[in-house]
């Protein structure tokens, strides 16, 4: 199978073709056709079958594909358990945006604080981060979220396992639930927190569990 025939675009297909990606794994041909197709997202699926790309892929999509940027920035906020997963998604974002005007901005705890508010005031279409910093930011209003279109939350079994539900629960209530569409992903099945939270992060999600076994 061809990404092109989840509905990905040509020119993202051959962004992933210069890093030697050319099909699509299980979790990705579940989960990218589901979310261009507006659902929200609930997926789990083991560490290694390719998360990242399963949400990056139509995210970006979605944002080519509107001409007009609104002022109504970050249009996408990814939030990653740790530094180096936020970093590793970041970087992976910006692959992908190569040679399109969407700007990605990171916002890691640890890092100075006053250069992200800078960074956020340019108004990227992309925010990815960890949760403590992005919560801080969202109550200090320089991250504001009102016009947000997509939330992914990456690795969520990770956050809820290191202490950031409250974090989440900021970020979640910033950002509007009518207008924004939201993807959750985790490696762990039947996480207890991950799903009773599920049920306030997501609206009627299309649950997509692949089995842990080969
Ligand atoms: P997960 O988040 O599920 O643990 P990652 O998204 O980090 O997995 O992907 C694991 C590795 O697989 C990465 O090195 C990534 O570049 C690679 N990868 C992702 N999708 C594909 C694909 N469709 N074909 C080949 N390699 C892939
Ligand atoms: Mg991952």
């Amino acid at each position: 199978m061809r990404f092109t025939e989840l509905g990905i675009d040509t020119r993202l297909e051959q962004q992933l073709a210069h890093q030697g990606i050319t099909e699509p794994t299980e979790i990705q041909a579940h989960a990218i056709p589901t979310a261009l197709a507006g659902h929200d997202v609930f997926a789990q699926s083991k560490t290694g079958s390719g998360k990242t790309l399963a949400f990056l892929l139509p995210a970006v999509q979605r944002v080519m594909k509107q001409k007009a940027l609104s002022k109504r920035d970050p249009r996408v906020l990814i939030v990653a358990p740790t530094r180096e997963l936020a970093t590793q998604v970041f970087s992976e974002c910006r692959a992908l945006c190569a040679g399109t005007n969407i700007q990605v901005c990171k916002v890691l705890g640890g890092e100075n604080y006053n250069d992200q508010v800078k960074a956020l005031r340019r108004d990227p279409h992309f925010v990815v981060g960890t949760p403590g910093r992005i919560a801080d930011h969202v109550e200090n209003r320089s991250l504001f979220l009102g016009g947000l279109e997509l939330l992914i939350f990456d690795e969520a079994d990770r956050m809820f396992d290191l202490g950031f539900e409250k974090q989440l629960d900021i970020i979640n209530d910033s950002a509007d639930h009518r207008q924004r569409q939201t993807l959750l992903f985790s490696a762990t099945l039947d996480h207890t927190q991950v799903e009773a939270s599920s049920r306030q992060l997501l609206k009627s999600p299309k649950r997509i569990m692949l089995s842990n076994a080969h």
